[in-house]
């Protein structure tokens, strides 16, 4: 049957601005790291991507190597656009990524514009789309002079083949560079992507670092800069902040509260989330939390998602969902009351990477 995207997905959906931008992003979106290549069901994925729409979440962020394999997300995400999304394409802020390994030899990963123009022109085939809205370099190259990853992004841009750029997992340094690289093509830095969450605190952190691509041939010499965090960073840029494994893979869930690992939970697959995540200090603080979650009627999920959200800097939260009932209960987070001041001190000695 045709599928119709719900009437009032609008209304109760909750935005928020990119930095200094002119885009606004759902204030949840969704990700498909897992779940997405053709080992799982398709029509379960394709449930789960109705919902999204359903609910207003307009954001959803692949990278060419989702899958497995590799380049398999992009295309189970295209044939649902194709067969359910393609009305509602104008609606949607789709992002794609390149910078890990996808083909052998040099070109295959990295930060080249040999290799990024080649990955983004295989990810719009996967995708079946002329162009995505968001364009990540999804890792720093040190070995690669930042003008040309910059000067590969901003030619996306002008291809048409992208909308806006962005960076991931770069350090503040390094993202400052990328602005700076980026501005002198007239193109800005939309987004920083990286890790946060209560297990995950690191972009709070001030960080003291030489820019890391000093001293290639040809770099600027650019003077020692004072220790920023990454949050600091993207205020001063104008940058938005898109954070991803915001419930540490599930381990900020009710998953693996009883102590066990369900199966086919990730941990249960053991790649990125380990059994051996499952501590008895982990066990203690998660349980502690849910505590805290549950006087306030939350889920542990909406708990760490609220508690994120309590930034303004950050712009999205990038969920992971392995079901319907998984998104639907994240998403329900964005109508929670903010946090308390008593509630915010409960949870910073649980808060801990
Ligand atoms: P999460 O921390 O949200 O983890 C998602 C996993 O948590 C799900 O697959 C599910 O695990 C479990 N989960 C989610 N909701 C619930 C719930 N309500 N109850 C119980 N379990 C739940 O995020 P991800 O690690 O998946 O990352 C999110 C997105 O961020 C990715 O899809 C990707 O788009 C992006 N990302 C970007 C990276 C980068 O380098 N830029 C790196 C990593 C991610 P289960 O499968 O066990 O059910």
């Amino acid at each position: 049957m045709t599928y119709r995207a719900a009437r009032n997905r609008y209304d109760t959906a909750v935005f928020r601005r990119a930095g200094r931008s002119g885009l606004d992003l759902p204030a949840i979106s969704l990700g498909l790291w897992h779940n997405f290549g053709p080992g799982h069901l398709f029509e379960g994925q394709r449930a789960i991507l109705r919902a999204a729409m359903d609910l207003g979440v307009t954001h959803i962020d692949l990278a060419n190597n989702y899958g497995p394999p590799p380049g398999g997300a992009e295309e189970t995400f295209g044939r649902i656009l194709a067969t359910d999304l393609r009305a509602y394409r104008d609606e949607l802020v789709i992002s794609t990524k390149a910078g890990y390994d996808m083909w052998p030899g040099p070109y295959g990963c990295g930060g080249s514009a040999k290799h990024l123009t080649a990955s983004l022109d295989a990810s719009l085939r996967r995708l079946q789309l002329d162009h995505v809205d968001i364009f990540y370099s999804h890792r720093p190259d040190p070995t690669v002079p930042i003008e040309e990853t910059a000067g590969a992004l901003a030619q996306a841009v002008r291809r048409g083949k992208a909308r806006y750029v962005a960076i991931s997992n770069y350090s503040p340094a390094e993202a400052t560079a990328a602005a700076e690289a980026l501005a002198a093509h007239g193109v800005p830095l939309l987004i920083h992507q990286e890790s946060y969450s209560m297990f995950d605190r690191h972009v709070e952190r001030p960080v003291t670092e030489d820019v890391a691509w000093r001293g290639r041939p040809g770099a600027p010499d650019r003077p020692a800069r004072a220790a920023r965090s990454l949050l600091e960073t993207v205020e001063d840029l104008g940058v938005g902040l898109v954070v991803f494994s915001p419930l540490a893979q599930g381990l900020l869930t009710d998953r693996y509260l009883d102590g066990g690992v369900p199966a086919g939970s990730r941990a249960s697959v053991g790649h990125f989330l380990t059994p051996g995540a499952i501590t008895a200090d982990y066990l203690a603080r998660a349980r502690a939390l849910h505590e805290i979650a549950a006087a306030r009627g939350q889920s542990l999920a909406q708990l760490a998602i609220t508690w994120l959200l309590r930034d303004q800097r950050v712009t999205s939260v990038l969920v992971g969902a392995s079901s319907v009932a998984q998104l639907r209960g994240n998403v329900e987070a964005r109508h929670a009351p903010p946090l308390a001041a008593e509630e915010i001190a409960a949870i910073e000695p649980l808060a801990v990477d």
